[in-house]
């Protein structure tokens, strides 16, 4: 019965980030998330990073629907580029279809997309397929898991959760739907690894309120907290602190005020009308009844708290008795830029908290305890960690170990390893896919490890370009070549060097008459770039322009 069932993680599964993965019966697909990731300091130039769903590609028209867990960029951040691809309905929750919507407006794909709205409770047939999204708690409203009812049984994927008994918005887990699912048998448990090295329970969002307040009270002046723009609780949490000590709230940076404005309107925010100021009113205010909500918590370059880290930001300025939050997780791989922000920042004399100096950020994501707790809630046939990086994933196999799960029942894979089910057993097969697609720019997938290794050549040593005019029919350049060079030496102090350099490409061009240029331009690569590692110990990019004359 099961024989044509198949999982198939596309990100998010041996990485923090671009989260993606299908699943199919027969001739049918659901794709749950389309994330993307930030890139890491070594990927030069990469804005982010998005799955590799080449896999997909002769399966376009098998594709029912996307169903997203929620509005965190790894989970909606490719969204654009995959609909662009493959023009399938959407299911989000109210609050994730909002964020999504300003996205797909961005890139002109609103009118041609159709959108669906489900709510925690709903029972959606999808072909084959029947989705029941159900309330967790995570870092932003309207977060769902699914249970995801197939012919061949019923798969939970955990999406990000957590367990809080005191939520922000006052929701909990949906804890019946979970033992409804138990008691119907269920056949898979996809969950959340990201904190499987986190022995206990994440803290509640509540213990966020006290550090909030005690900060607030004492900052002599204005208070700059930085977050991500779609941590829609942690802009609640502030806002309802400010209301206490009677401050008023802006908010700066464009990604924030689109979000802030689109969760007003749908109610998952509530800031009294009375209460938001804009930037230019701030001068008008003493500064201790300030408070400024921006973004740039993980130091982005272009994002308002850099900004004001580098004095560039149009309308503010970091100015003394200033008190600056950063409330947010360091993505592993922005901790450089983050730090840099911070010293920045300190620089010009601004008081700064962070994690782990003050409770100013909790997890969203559950720890070891609640990790168990699910697995025991829910007595899955088969478990398979997902979203984390190889060690979460292979932590959250043990996990599921000491709460009973037998081993051969547990699947630790990475992105592009297929899990097939067979006559009730669970199989690996062979991995297909999963690597990084890069964007840069207007450019998607163009950029690969070929682009990256020459970006990294050029940030080390520069480059060297020789032009030489040269007469084919005497095997001889026509007169002293040119040589062009940026990042590997300072000229004024090189002429020597280079004149030398001039030397050597006139020797190496000084061939057999009738020799081609092109073979010409090699000679002059190879003994150019012998000639520099001889005397600089360094191997800068050379290129050469062999012109006939
Ligand atoms: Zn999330
Ligand atoms: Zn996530």
């Amino acid at each position: 019965m099961a024989a044509n069932l198949r999982i198939m993680p596309l990100g998010g599964l041996g990485e923090v980030g671009k989260n993606m993965m299908s699943i199919e019966y027969g001739r049918n697909v659901l794709v749950v998330d389309a994330g993307m990731m930030f890139p890491e300091s070594d990927m030069l130039g990469i804005d982010y990073i998005l799955p590799d769903w080449g896999y997909l590609r002769d399966k376009k028209d098998l594709i029912r629907a996307i169903l997203i867990t929620h509005g965190h960029q790894d989970h909606i951040g490719a969204l654009p580029h995959f609909l662009e691809e493959f023009n399938v309905p959407v299911y989000a929750t109210r609050l994730t279809r909002g964020l999504i919507e300003v996205k797909l407006e961005e890139r002109h794909l609103l009118a041609q997309t159709t959108l669906h709205t489900y709510a925690s409770g709903d029972v959606i047939k999808i072909g084959p397929f029947t989705v029941e999204p159900y309330h967790v708690c995570h870092s932003i409203p309207d977060t769902v898991g699914l249970g995801i009812t197939t012919p061949g049984g019923l798969i939970v994927h955990s999406g990000d959760f957590k367990f809080d008994h005191t939520p922000v918005d006052g929701q909990p887990t949906d804890h019946a739907k979970l033992a409804e699912f138990s008691s119907r048998g269920v056949l898979m448990l996809l969950s959340d690894s990201t904190n499987a090295d986190q022995p206990g329970h994440t803290p509640s969002e509540m213990v966020l309120n006290d550090a909030f307040h005690q900060i607030m009270r004492e900052a002599p002046g204005r208070l700059i907290i930085a977050t991500f723009a779609s941590l829609i609780s942690r802009i609640q949490q502030v806002v309802d602190v400010t209301a206490r000590h009677n401050r008023k709230i802006a908010i700066a940076g464009r990604s924030m005020v689109e979000n802030t404005q689109m969760a007003r309107r749908l109610g998952y925010l509530d800031i009294p009308e009375d209460m938001l100021v804009s930037l230019e009113e701030i001068g008008n205010l003493p500064a201790h009844k300030v408070v400024i909500m921006a973004t740039g918590a993980q130091g982005e370059p272009m994002a308002v708290l850099n900004l004001l880290a580098t004095g560039r930001h149009p309308a503010l300025s970091i100015q003394k008795g200033d008190t600056v939050v950063l409330s947010s997780h360091t993505i592993p791989g922005n901790e450089e830029m983050t730090h840099a922000v911070i010293n920045r920042l300190f620089q010009r004399d601004a008081d700064v908290y962070y994690d782990p100096l003050a409770q100013v950020h909790v997890s969203g994501h559950a720890s070891q305890e609640e990790q168990k707790l699910l697995i025991n809630m829910l007595r899955p046939r088969f478990f398979v960690p997902i979203h984390g990086e190889t060690r979460h994933l292979k932590l959250h196999g043990k996990v599921a170990r000491q709460v009973g799960i037998p081993d051969e029942n547990i699947a630790v894979v990475e992105n592009g390893y297929p899990l097939i089910f067979d006559d009730g057993r669970l199989e690996i097969g062979e991995r297909v896919s999963g690597h990084y697609v890069f964007v840069d720019g207007a450019l998607v997938g163009e950029v690969g490890p070929m682009v990256m290794r020459e970006r990294e050549a050029l940030g080390q040593s520069g480059f060297v370009t020789a032009i030489v005019r040269y007469k084919r029919q005497k095997g001889r350049p026509v007169d002293q070549p040119r040589i062009i060079t940026r990042g590997f030496v300072f000229i004024p102090e090189s002429q020597e060097l280079l004149s030398r350099a001039k030397d050597v490409i006139r020797s190496a061009a000084s061939v057999k008459p009738g020799t081609a240029p092109g073979q010409v331009e090699e000679e002059v690569e190879k003994a150019l770039s012998h000639f520099f590692y001889q005397e600089t110990r360094r191997r800068p990019v050379v290129t050469s322009v062999v012109i006939e004359e």
